[in-house]
């Protein structure tokens, strides 16, 4: 199991996929949507909005 490494929160397959895509690929530790929403000062809703569009492309990530 997976946990976010700011708040503890058990982890969705699509945060772990857009945080090693937009922070670092080869990250070991994550955050979830809302920590990481914080972390770039943005709307959670940029970042599922972000998921829906590397999905989209077919971004192998999230898969
Ligand atoms: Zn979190």
């Amino acid at each position: 199991m997976t946990v976010c490494r700011q708040c503890g929160r058990m982890l969705l397959f699509d945060e772990i996929a857009v945080y090693r895509r937009l922070i670092y690929r080869d990250a070991e530790e994550y955050l979830c949507k809302s920590c990481l929403a914080q972390y770039l000062k943005v709307e959670e809703q940029e970042i599922d909005k972000k998921i829906e569009h590397f999905k989209s492309i077919g971004c192998t990530l999230f898969q």
